[in-house]
């Protein structure tokens, strides 16, 4: 019920990379959208893409407070409630650890309530952290995970893991339709250059000269997303009719280690800046590959951008973004 007024999609995080290209996505497909964020991690440029179109409104304002009233005013409105908000790269998340396991607990609390005032379907953006360092390999919805709860990292994995709780809780009881999907890593155009991740840091140290960084000796293994084909999942998640009480793994099964992630970026850029490593962080995951068979089957979805495609996008528009002259191709 929207009493006759325009329905809306709300994107709590949504000047954040993955927030804003699912704004922009959501907007492509005529919602109207109206995107929450504190801008503390965001990068409110990306918002220029479509500030001016006359489906989208922004309003900043942090989920941890109380909900604005020029949101409120509007509950019956809103159909959809996405929440992205929240700080996502180790450095990020962890400067702030209080306020990362407050706006996990506390803002999904206040979206929840929002979702359930409204009778809007609630999405939340779960992660890959949720299994911590993982003993199963590749990683399935039903492992329960190996989590350290008092580690630099416990803020924001046990932050998502409480927040994931309180979702099915809000399910069970009957007060909102929830989707809760596991997002693995992602990248793509439009990161922040100084977010600290290993895609980030790697194409823009290279592009730039830098010294490169790898934590550890690289043999840890990541499974890189491009941001396409995560909002497409995400978006598939959210409208699906079929989703019970279970999360979804969202992520590209093609795993590699930091090392070999480094030689396609090194291969892409021709850089030739020397390698540095540096102790690898507490509780760094040693492996990480989502099983994806939930989403391939429930969404038809799965990955179509190779990373070669992915990465070679990522880093013409990184160079772009640098100043550091023409596109980037591939050797
Ligand atoms: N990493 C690295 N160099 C960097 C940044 C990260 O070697 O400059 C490593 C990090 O230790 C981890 C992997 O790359 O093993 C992925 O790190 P990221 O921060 O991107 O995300 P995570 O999956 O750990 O949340």
């Amino acid at each position: 019920m929207t009493d006759g007024k325009e329905e809306l999609v709300l994107v709590a995080g949504g000047a954040g990379f993955i927030g804003s290209h699912l704004c922009r996505a959501l907007l492509g497909q005529g919602r109207r959208v109206v995107c929450l964020d504190n801008l503390q991690t965001a990068r409110p440029v990306n918002l220029r893409l479509f500030e001016r179109h006359p489906g989208f409104e922004f309003i900043e304002a942090d989920v941890v407070d109380p909900l604005p009233p020029s949101l409120l005013e509007r509950t019956r409105q809103f159909t959809r409630i996405y929440n992205l908000a929240c700080a996502a790269s180790p450095p990020q998340y962890q400067a702030d650890p209080e306020h990362t396991m407050l706006t996990n607990v506390v803002g999904t609390h206040h979206l929840l309530r929002l979702a359930e005032e409204a009778g809007a379907r609630f999405l939340l953006s779960s992660t890959s952290e949720v299994y911590g360092d993982p003993e199963a390999h590749p990683q399935r919805e039903d492992y329960r995970g190996w989590v350290s709860c008092t580690g630099p990292r416990a803020c924001y994995d046990e932050g998502k893991r409480a927040a994931e709780a309180m979702t099915f809780d809000y399910a069970r009881m009957g007060r909102a339709e929830v989707r809760v999907a596991r997002i693995f890593n992602t990248y793509g155009p439009q990161m922040r250059p100084d977010d600290g991740r290993v895609v980030s840091n790697l194409v823009c140290q290279a592009l730039s000269g830098r010294e490169i960084t790898v934590y550890g000796d690289g043999s840890q293994t990541r499974s890189f997303c491009y941001i396409s084909d995560m909002v497409d999942g995400l978006m598939r998640l959210m409208e699906h009719d079929g989703v019970g009480m279970e999360p979804v793994n969202l992520g590209n099964p093609t795993e590699m280690t930091v090392n070999e992630l480094l030689n396609h970026i090194l291969d892409l850029t021709g850089a030739t800046a020397p390698v540095v490593h540096k102790p690898l962080p507490i509780d760094d995951p040693r492996r990480r590959r989502p099983e994806i068979s939930t989403a391939r089957k429930l969404l038809d979805w799965s990955p179509r951008v190779p990373l070669e495609e992915g990465l070679a996008a990522t880093c013409a528009w990184f160079a772009s973004e640098l100043g550091a002259g023409a596109p980037v191709e591939g050797k």
